[in-house]
């Protein structure tokens, strides 16, 4: 099947064939969101992943925290957890993600591209227009608890990190091999003291600001659906979220300047 790209406004880029899959990269000319579509006619199972460009920029885990952040709600969609719940009606896998020193990677898998098609839609809201309420950073990322301890999801999480040889190994070794100038010096899940003392929900908000801007997000779907049923999803979002999508532009291009391994 030919793919009518152009009527979604979507440039094609290039394309890579084999003789089992074939692999094919468009771009939107609105909002520049990269669109990679990798065809795996029989394959079970549909796989997307919306992978975002974040470089930190301190030890703050300022990507990370605001990947946990992404899930607790978002403009359209406020109640927390509805992504997990309407994935699980859909018989979806249910949704994960995955924070690295270079990118934040979110991802959803189903049987079948109608599951597929309901749910991007969803997942797009949730990754431009999140929440960020004051109360989901103080259960998610840290706050001091009834005995005046220091608690949080994220906060639990790197506790543990920093108890583990290999984490302190490896951080030790990236911040000596690269320089304060490089976003792989710093920390990216996040250095205890840093959270406490360093982290807030508006240097989240900054950095979503900053780097959650369509032309850094590729979206990539492997498995048996075509180009044009995702094109058209990533259409009517950028018609419904065209402000935002206009204002994100202006704030990365002005910001531009200021400077795989584990899951987290
Ligand atoms: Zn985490």
């Amino acid at each position: 099947m030919v793919s009518s790209f152009a009527r979604y406004n979507f440039d094609f880029i290039q394309s890579y064939c084999e003789p089992s899959f074939s692999i094919e990269k468009f771009q939107s000319k609105k909002s520049k969101i990269k669109l990679y579509c990798i065809r795996l006619p029989e394959l079970p199972t549909i796989k997307v992943e919306l992978c975002v460009q974040t470089k930190p920029y301190d030890d703050t885990g300022v990507a990370h925290t605001l990947e946990h952040l992404i899930f607790m709600g978002s403009k359209n969609y406020p109640q927390q957890g509805i992504l997990d719940y309407i994935s699980s009606y859909l018989y979806c896998t249910g949704t994960n993600a995955s924070t690295y020193r270079d990118m934040t990677n979110y991802e959803l898998s189903t049987i079948d591209k109608y599951s597929i098609l309901k749910l991007l839609p969803i997942y797009l809201d949730h990754i431009f227009n999140p929440l960020l309420t004051n109360d989901c950073y103080l259960t998610e990322i840290h706050h001091i608890n009834n005995e005046g301890h220091d608690s949080g999801v994220v906060y639990s999480e790197m506790q543990s990190c920093e108890q583990q040889a290999d984490e302190i190994l490896e951080q030790k070794l990236m911040s000596e091999l690269w320089s304060k100038t490089s976003h792989y010096h710093y920390n990216y899940g996040g250095k205890l003291e840093s959270i406490r003392t360093s982290l807030s929900l508006d240097k989240i908000k900054s950095f979503h600001k900053m780097f959650y801007t369509p032309k850094n997000v590729a979206i990539i779907v492997s498995g048996n659906i075509e180009p044009d049923d995702i094109m058209n999803v990533i259409y009517e979002f950028e018609q419904q979220n065209e402000k935002r999508i206009t204002i994100n532009s202006t704030i990365h291009a002005s910001n531009n300047m200021q400077h795989k391994r584990k899951k987290r």
